[in-house]
């Protein structure tokens, strides 16, 4: 047999992101030889005042960063446990309220900076001696061939793997690349995101209203301060971020609402464009997709990273498990498991979340109606509430073994 080259690799991951950055963690523990390719040069770990991307990280998810030991690695003071969350309508009276001690929990999630997670990541890849990270490189083509694939650089290298992961974002080369088709549209709405400070304390609760226009969330940091994702129409997001900082301030106070006193100072402010995105398969010979790659979703639930990293210990186990049986893990049964495993939670989080935006925004006197009672009852019928606590919370489903906090390897090998 030809002894492999030092540019042939089991596993070629593209895109050092959280969730990329996380399977290449999660196959550590094996024997395969893991190359992870990332064209940004990633930053370390945010030392001074909190950059203005965070994410709200379920209990779930928390298990799996800890499972291929990264949570250790992420500055525990900069970590805000969430007990509690408000949502309510700004339409109408109707609310619900979610507290992770109705649930057996102690949180419901922890908001972090997506760098402070990354960073970790990194750290800990930096530490396998499996896993090279090849940056700042771009992944331009990829050739598949029977028994392996040859991805090509932008500039002008090469490498080749059994199989190539497609973690590489919404815009993924590797997905245009595979031929994969992509169900999406463009909500014409933009996320602004801050960093504010409120006249009263959040009470590691985070909040969310339910504008026509789109949801405002406030989430707690560990300084005090609240990160806002104010999901508006694009041509208002334009006139929201040309605003000075106090003509922003009174819109901000205007759409929130009076919960948390006044608002009152703002950090610079940067706005993401907002869609729904499914790709119409996972998986093909030797190429699957991950995280955003193969689905983008609406950030009103907070779950886009926590999907993505549920991919990434399903994938790991699914590859591991082929690996030890001696099957071939760039073959389409193979990586079809994976692709059924995760594919229906993840659409039914695209739904859901797809519903509500659509649901919130809608004026009609008889839908406002509606929906204000289905939230009061939701509210009220605690074992309905419950369920959705634990599901959102990534603690119930058909959970990976990194997700119940076993070893990514199974036991019987
Ligand atoms: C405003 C907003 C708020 C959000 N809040 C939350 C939240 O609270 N909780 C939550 O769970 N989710 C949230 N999300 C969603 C979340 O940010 C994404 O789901 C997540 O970042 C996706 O991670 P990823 O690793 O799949 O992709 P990305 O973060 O996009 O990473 C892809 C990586 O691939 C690299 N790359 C791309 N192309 C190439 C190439 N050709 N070659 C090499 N490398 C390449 C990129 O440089 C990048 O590092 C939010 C999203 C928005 C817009």
């Amino acid at each position: 047999m030809a002894r492999p080259r030092n540019t042939d690799y089991d596993v070629v991951i593209v895109g050092a992101g959280i969730v990329g950055a996380t399977l290449a963690c999660a196959l550590a523990a094996s024997r395969l030889r893991v190359a992870i390719v990332e064209h940004d040069r990633p930053a370390p770990a945010p030392a001074g005042d909190y950059d203005l991307r965070v994410s709200a990280i379920t209990p779930g998810s928390r298990v799996i960063l800890d499972g291929v030991g990264a949570w250790a690695g992420i500055a525990q003071p900069r970590v805000c446990p969430v007990e509690q969350m408000h949502v309510w309508d700004a339409g109408g009276t109707g609310a619900i309220h979610f507290d992770s001690a109705d649930i057996g929990v102690p949180h419901l999630a922890y908001i972090i900076e997506n760098n402070a997670i990354r960073a970790a990541l990194i750290e800990r890849i930096g530490g396998c001696s499996n896993v090279q990270l090849c940056c700042p490189r771009a992944v331009d083509t990829i050739d598949v061939a029977n028994s392996r694939v040859t991805l090509r650089f932008t500039d002008g290298t090469q490498i080749n793997a059994r199989v190539v992961i497609g973690a590489d974002g919404p815009q993924s080369r590797v997905r245009q690349q595979a031929g994969v088709d992509l169900s999406a549209w463009g909500y014409a709405q933009q996320g602004i995101v801050a960093t504010v400070t409120t006249e009263q304390p959040h009470a590691n609760t985070a909040w969310q209203r339910f504008l026509s226009t789109g949801p405002l969330a406030f989430l707690p940091l560990a300084d005090g301060r609240c990160s806002i994702v104010w999901s508006v129409d694009s041509d208002q997001a334009d006139a929201l971020l040309a605003h000075e900082g106090a003509q922003f301030l009174e819109s901000l106070a205007t759409a929130f609402g009076d919960r948390l006193g006044a608002v009152v100072s703002t950090s610079t402010r940067i706005a993401f464009p907002l869609q729904r995105a499914h790709a119409k398969r996972y998986v093909d010979s030797r190429i699957a997709l991950i995280g955003d790659a193969a689905h983008t979703v609406h950030p009103l639930a907070g779950q886009g990273v926590n999907l993505g990293l549920l991919d990434a210990a399903v994938l790991a186990e699914v590859l591991l498990d082929a690996d030890g049986a001696g099957r071939d893990i760039g073959s389409v049964p193979v990586l079809r498991r994976y692709e059924r495993w995760r594919k229906g939670d993840n659409l039914a989080m695209l739904t859901v979340t797809d519903g509500l935006k659509r649901l919130f925004g809608n004026s009609m006197e008889a839908v406002v109606r509606v929906r204000n009672l289905g939230l009061d009852v939701t509210d009220s019928v605690r074992p309905v509430k419950n369920m959705f606590m634990r599901r959102a919370a990534g603690l119930e489903g058909d959970l990976p073994r990194l997700a119940r906090g076993l070893s990514v390897v199974s036991p019987e090998r």
